[in-house]
């Protein structure tokens, strides 16, 4: 896709999932990817081995180059360095994915303040202070730049059970456009995409099992569950200049998941 090839980026969580594909799919458009993962070295030497396998197959001479970051997103420390090494390494930073999310399921009058803290800080804290780091940096060597944050239907759909989650994502929607407004004129662009059910390992639960996979498809207008390179190539797009004129914008990639699926069927007179 257009004007991807040579920038680099950083991305959360790109050990698994979302965030793998996302480094993979950066890669083989040719990017830098810097892989930032929390705890499984190997998973990231992993994503790192499909980046670049799918980047540059046996080429001697590729041009895309990779890094990875061993970092914690809930610890500002961590990010000062993951951007600082970042850049030392790459010399810029271009596009940003806050991708690194996580989630526990409770009742809402039952959740326990550090398990409240722990979320917000990943999922919202830590994709704000990325976002404030790659600005500045930003702002000081006078690029334009992309940040995209990977939200949820759950931006706009409450979840019962899983109220941090929840605000955690909704907030990430005022995030998106806040910064959007901010820094459209300085060449900023913040978008973010709200994946719906998408098979990766936040979904064991169900992923795993066939009889509530198919629960789980029953409420998707399209019938199945998303894979992570759905997710991906949107984030591609919305990276590369083919989104050039796109700020401040949620893409929802849920096979019609926010689409109210309960009026399918005329229900009401
Ligand atoms: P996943 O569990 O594979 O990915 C989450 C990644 O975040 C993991 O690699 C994990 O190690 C990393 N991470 C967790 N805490 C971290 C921390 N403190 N610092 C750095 N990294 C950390 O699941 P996924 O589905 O790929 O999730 C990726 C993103 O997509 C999340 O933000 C999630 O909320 C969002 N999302 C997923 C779905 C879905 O159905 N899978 C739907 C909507 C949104």
């Amino acid at each position: 896709m257009k004007g991807l090839q040579g920038k680099t980026a950083l991305i959360t969580g790109a050990s698994s999932g979302i965030g793998q594909a996302i480094a993979i799919r950066l890669a083989q458009e040719g990017c830098n990817v810097a892989i930032n993962y929390r705890k499984s070295a190997q998973e990231a030497e992993d994503t790192e081995a499909m980046a670049l396998q799918t980047a540059c197959g046996q080429a001697a001479n590729c041009a895309v180059k990779t890094l990875l970051i061993q970092g914690d997103v809930s610890k500002e420390a961590d990010i000062l360095r993951m951007v600082n090494e970042t850049i030392e390494k790459f010399g810029s930073l271009d596009i940003l994915i806050n991708n690194a999310g996580i989630q526990t399921e409770s009742a809402s009058h039952e959740v326990p303040t550090e398990e409240f803290d722990r979320i917000l800080a990943v999922n919202l804290r830590g994709a704000y202070l990325c976002a404030r780091e790659t600005i500045k940096h930003l702002l000081a060597q006078q690029r334009s730049g992309v940040i995209i944050n990977i939200s949820s239907v759950h931006e706009v759909i409450p979840r019962p059970m899983y109220i941090s989650y929840s605000i955690s994502k909704g907030g990430m929607g005022n995030l998106t456009k806040t910064l959007a407004l901010e820094y459209a004129n300085r060449g900023i662009r913040v978008n973010a995409i709200a994946p719906g059910a998408t098979i990766t390992p936040i979904n064991e639960s169900w992923t795993e099992d066939p009889k509530q996979q198919a629960i789980v498809e029953s409420h998707i207008p399209m019938g199945r569950a998303g894979t992570s390179e759905e997710m991906a190539a949107a984030v591609a797009f919305l990276a590369s200049d083919e989104a050039a004129y796109i700020t401040g914008q949620t893409l929802y990639i849920d096979g019609g998941l926010t689409l109210y699926a309960d009026f399918r069927e005329a229900w009401s007179a």
